[in-house]
C-alpha cells in the first residue's frame, strides 16, 4: 500500500458524502464513498461525515459495518469525524438514545447538539494552529462540543459559545481526528489537507 497518492473513503450511510469526497480531492487524495465491506478494506483512511449520529449508528448496524470499521480504527487506520462523526468517535455521549453506538477512537466526553437550543447554526472565524495561521471559517450545523477530554487528547480549537464559555470543538488523539464543525462546507480544504498527511504518514 505504498501509492503516493493515499485513498481515503467516506462512509457513505447518511450525511454529507459528496462535499466530503471534494474536498479530499481538492486536498490531493483519491476519495471513495465506503458503505460495505470491501469498499473499507480498500481505503488507508475513513471519513466519518456529518449527519444524525443516531440513524448513522443505527445504518451502521444494519450494513453490519459497525465491527469491520471498528477494528480499522483499533488497527490504526487515520479516522476524520466532522460533527457527527465526531460523535462516533467519542469514548462517551451525552444526550444521546440509548440504543446509539460509537467507536471510542478518542478519549473524550461529547455532548450531542450542545449549540443547539440557543443557535441552531452558526459562524465563526478560528484561528487554529494545527491548520496553519490563516484564521479557519468554521460551520456548525447542531453541533456537540467536547465536555471531557483525557490525558491524551491532543485539544486543537476552541470556540466561545453564546453561554460565554469557551468549548472544545477540535482534538486529535493519535490517528482519529475529529471537529464539532464542517470543514466540507466552506471553500478552505486545510483540515482535509491535515487529514491526509496524517493519511500519508500512516501509510509511509
Ligand atoms: N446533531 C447531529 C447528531 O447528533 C449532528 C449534526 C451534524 O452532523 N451536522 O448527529
Amino acid at each position: 500500500m505504498t501509492d503516493a497518492t493515499p485513498t481515503i473513503g467516506v462512509l457513505a450511510l447518511q450525511g454529507d458524502v459528496r462535499e466530503h469526497i471534494r474536498h479530499l480531492e481538492a486536498a490531493g487524495a483519491r476519495a471513495v464513498p465506503v458503505r460495505r465491506r470491501t469498499e473499507l478494506d480498500a481505503v488507508d483512511g475513513l471519513v466519518l461525515p456529518g449527519g444524525e449520529s443516531t440513524t448513522m449508528s443505527r445504518l451502521l448496524d444494519v450494513y453490519e459495518m459497525y465491527e469491520p470499521v471498528a477494528a480499522r480504527i483499533t488497527a490504526g487506520m487515520p479516522v476524520y469525524g466532522s460533527c457527527a462523526g465526531m460523535i462516533l468517535l467519542a469514548s462517551e455521549v451525552v444526550n444521546t438514545r440509548a440504543d446509539a453506538t460509537w467507536f471510542s477512537a478518542i478519549d473524550m466526553s461529547v455532548r450531542r447538539n450542545a449549540f443547539g437550543r440557543q443557535v441552531e447554526s452558526f459562524e465563526a472565524d478560528l484561528v487554529v494552529d494545527a491548520f496553519g495561521p490563516e484564521p479557519l471559517r468554521t460551520v456548525f450545523i447542531r453541533a456537540p462540543w467536547v465536555e471531557r477530554v483525557g490525558p491524551d487528547v491532543q485539544v486543537l480549537a476552541q470556540v466561545r459559545a453564546s453561554d460565554d464559555r469557551e468549548h472544545i470543538v477540535a482534538v486529535r488523539q493519535g490517528n482519529a481526528l475529529a471537529t464539532s464543525f464542517h470543514p466540507e462546507v466552506t471553500p478552505d480544504v486545510r483540515v482535509h489537507e491535515y487529514f491526509l498527511d496524517m493519511v500519508r504518514a500512516a501509510t509511509s
